[in-house]
């Protein structure tokens, strides 16, 4: 079957956007959660680090971001201070300027884009909302961000990831969470992963090779955005999707707005230095007296310091990147798509490429789907490709789906 043509298309380059070159944090060989306690940790009580990657108890998600700031606000109101910088107006920003605010301390949020919500962001696609970055409020009861959509009524819709229309390229599906849950338990956390993992599948016979296989690429790649050989093996262990997780059909736009609302918001002040010493700080200018930085990490790594960043922060600054996700939003006429029960779709494919999509046509009221392309992949299906070429590259993976679900079924 050959995809119908979309009307229209979103193709997200994350991963070229220099304030945000990746999507979310991730651990490399030899780093653990530890390394995110350690850089939350106030630098001469002036410079505070914040942000998802920065969160030790549930790290890469918008809440992350949020509890993060929070926490950074708060260990600066420990400090007396009455006026603060807040680097970046993402989630882990706008918390935090929030928190100060609520305790009279005056915050200035100093943002590079010309938009506030950082890798957060409401497009427009034939004149229907849709977010091009973070869509899920994650670990929905522990979420902060999902108490207020509730105070805010905003609408929700619930994703069941243990549930997808799932299919894949060569055959019918075992059960893929089964295969993931028995080599999460299996791989030794002390070793490199990769070899770990090879060591762990060196066990199995032939079918199960091919479960656990599709399990890695849909469990471990997808969620952390990097191929085996860039993780540490606690990748393994850090909190992700599949509790309870709700999307907003409007929008995660309506949440940045209640959040940014009555902030001192400095749009396009893109921040290269932060000095300080026992007086305060100073950035782009402006004098107060701490520092909170929310820039994601490479952005962190190449900004200058005066006086330099501790040893220990530097170091481990070294052990975390960014893991590599992209979305394509596709509209067309009608949905020729199978219906799947809440919208969820998995596609397991060798190699692996659009393997997640989320149909959002009864949510929105117009045939429009989102898919996710992460680690190696993004690399195999952006390289010198236009936005074009992307989305109807997706199409055809989309389609192949659609024709496996069919066979399936027959
Ligand atoms: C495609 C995609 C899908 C995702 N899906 C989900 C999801 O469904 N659920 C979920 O919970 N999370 C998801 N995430 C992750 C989530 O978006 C992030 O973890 C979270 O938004 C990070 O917030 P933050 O405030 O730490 O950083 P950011 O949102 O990156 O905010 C940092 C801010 O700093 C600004 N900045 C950067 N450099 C400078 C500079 N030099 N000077 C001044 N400002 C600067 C940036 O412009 C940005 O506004 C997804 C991410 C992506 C990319």
């Amino acid at each position: 079957m050959s995809a119908p043509r979309p009307l229209a298309w979103h193709v997200t380059r994350w991963c070229d956007d220099p304030y945000s070159q990746g999507a979310y944090s991730a651990l490399l060989p030899g780093g653990d959660v530890s390394l995110r306690h350690l850089l939350s940790t106030p630098i001469d009580n002036r410079l505070f680090l914040a942000g998802e990657a920065f969160n030790h108890a549930h790290a890469a998600m918008t809440h992350s971001a949020w509890d993060s700031g929070l926490r950074a606000a708060q260990a600066v109101a420990a400090t007396q201070a009455r006026k603060v910088i807040v680097i970046g107006a993402g989630f882990a920003g706008l918390g935090a300027a929030r928190a100060l605010q609520a305790q009279g301390v005056e915050a200035y949020v100093l943002e590079a884009r010309d938009r506030i919500g950082g890798r957060v962001h409401s497009a427009s696609l034939g004149g229907h909302c849709v977010d091009v970055g973070a869509a899920w409020l994650q670990q929905y009861a522990l979420n902060p961000l999902a108490r207020r959509a509730e105070q805010l009524g905003l609408e929700r819709r619930p994703t069941d990831f243990s549930q997808p229309l799932a299919a894949a390229w060569d055959g019918p599906l075992p059960d893929i969470n089964r295969a993931y849950e028995g080599l999460k338990a299996a791989v030794d956390r002390t070793q490199p992963l990769a070899s770990g993992v090879e060591r762990y599948l060196a066990t199995l016979g032939a079918d199960e090779q091919r479960v656990a296989r599709y399990a890695i690429d849909a469990n471990l790649i997808l969620e952390a955005g990097l191929p085996l050989e860039q993780l540490s093996a606690h990748t393994l262990d850090e909190e992700g999707v599949g509790h309870g997780d709700q999307f907003l059909p409007q929008g995660y736009g309506q949440l940045l707005e209640d959040a940014g609302a009555g902030l001192d918001i400095r749009l396009k002040h893109a921040v290269q230095h932060i000095a300080w010493d026992a007086h305060g700080v100073q950035v782009n200018g402006l004098r107060a007296d701490a520092c909170i930085c929310t820039v994601p990490i490479p952005v962190l790594k190449q900004m200058h310091f005066s006086p330099g960043l501790p040893q220990a922060y530097r170091q481990a600054l070294e052990l975390f990147t960014m893991g590599r996700l992209e979305k394509v939003v596709l509209q067309f006429e009608e949905r020729w798509w199978p219906v799947s029960r809440d919208g969820y779709l998995r596609w397991y494919d060798a190699p692996a490429n659009w393997g997640e999509w989320l149909d959002l046509t009864d949510a929105v009221g117009a045939p429009l789907i989102a898919g996710l392309i992460a680690g190696d992949a993004v690399d195999r299906h952006y390289r010198d490709k236009t936005d074009q070429q992307v989305a109807l590259d997706a199409c055809e993976k989309l389609a192949a789906w659609a024709v496996a679900i069919r066979r399936n079924n027959d």
